[in-house]
């Protein structure tokens, strides 16, 4: 049984980030696949290739394995290996079908030499599904997401609404069909990267209630596919702009509420503004202080999951008189008399 080298199989140093190994995969997957190579055996041999170096490096569990036995990997098994038992291991269930059955000849999809590392259990797992699960992965591959950042005003967040964005993405390049190549010359269209960029307007509604971080799916406007498979989701990550006049904490807002001394002293009705621009009259106490703070219930934020709102909070400042009538100076000094104050007359 040989070592097979992943790494070199994917054509990636040993210490390649995921992300080149993603994209080394992605490149010679398309460029293998099997639609792109009808019945060329020799195409299809180095796509499962291609796809169980993936399976292995892209698992940081396997990869670290992997890498940790190394090309002397048979002495350290030993002789008692079991490598050469595998064939034995059985699924139940199915109806006779193998759920690993590549191209329908009975044998999985991956190498003696995978199987004797990981076993059969290693065969991709969770994304098997089904009867097919295997074929369906090694075929069709859905597309990579992608996080976009997106800034909203918070009237936007508090109404909710619709917003024309541009996205960035790319799409599988027209001319090299994905491979990079064309008659075994790089594309000029791609320069071999075998995709071009893909910019799309697209109108996206944005909830109510939307936050710091709240992101917003956008089915099927991902990176493209292999294969056929569908293309990855687009989510658009969330940034409330501060506003120069709420505080936002959460569901709740805080909005500085200016007070005439007289109606603070007296008591009275003001008005408290919301996001949106409508104004709620709040009746305040007489004596009421500054800084003091009302609490204007469900009048917040609205709750990006769940019920309601959160509250409003309007906070007291008063303001104080200026430019006073010399009738308003004499109540004044009237009033500064009647409390004891010493002022200047
Ligand atoms: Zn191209």
């Amino acid at each position: 049984m040989d070592y097979k080298d992943y790494y070199k199989i994917l054509g990636v140093a040993r210490g390649a980030s995921s992300d080149d190994i993603k994209k080394a995969f992605r490149k010679l997957a398309r460029k293998y696949h099997p639609d792109v190579n009808p019945g060329d055996k020799k195409a299809e041999e180095r796509f499962k290739e291609i796809n169980e170096a993936y399976e292995v490096l892209s698992d940081a569990d396997k990869r670290k394995r992997y890498d940790t036995l190394g090309p002397n990997w048979q002495e350290q098994f030993g002789s008692g290996f079991p490598g050469g038992t595998r064939r034995t291991y059985t699924y139940g269930g199915g109806g006779g079908r193998n759920p690993f059955d590549f191209d329908g000849g009975g044998a999985s999809g991956f190498s003696d030499f995978f199987e004797a590392l990981f076993g059969r259990s290693g065969m991709g797992g969770a994304r098997a599904s089904g009867a097919n699960g295997m074929r369906e992965d090694l075929r069709r591959r859905a597309g990579d997401n992608i996080e976009q950042p997106v800034e909203v005003t918070l009237q936007e967040a508090y109404m909710g609404g619709s917003r024309t964005f541009s996205i960035q993405s790319t799409e599988i390049c027209p001319t090299c069909h994905g491979t990079g190549e064309v008659n075994n010359r790089v594309c000029s269209t791609c320069s071999g990267q075998g995709q071009v960029p893909r910019n799309k307007r697209i109108q996206v509604k944005i909830p109510a209630g939307v936050d710091n971080g709240s992101k917003i799916r956008v089915a099927g406007e991902g990176q493209p596919g292999i294969g056929g498979g569908p293309r990855g989701d687009l989510f658009l990550v969330i940034s409330v702009k501060p506003d120069s006049v709420f505080e936002r904490k959460g569901d709740d807002l805080y909005v500085p509420v200016n007070v005439d001394l007289v109606k603070a002293m007296l008591g009275g009705e003001v008005a408290v503004p919301t996001p949106d621009g409508r104004k709620l009259l709040l009746t305040i106490p007489s004596e009421t202080q500054n800084d003091r703070q009302f609490r204007l219930t469900g009048k917040g934020m609205p709750r990006l999951r769940g019920e309601g709102n959160g509250n409003l909070y309007a906070q007291v400042k008063v303001v104080l008189p200026m430019h006073l009538s010399s009738e308003e100076r004499e109540l004044f000094e009237k009033l500064a008399r009647s409390r004891g104050v010493e002022a200047h007359s």
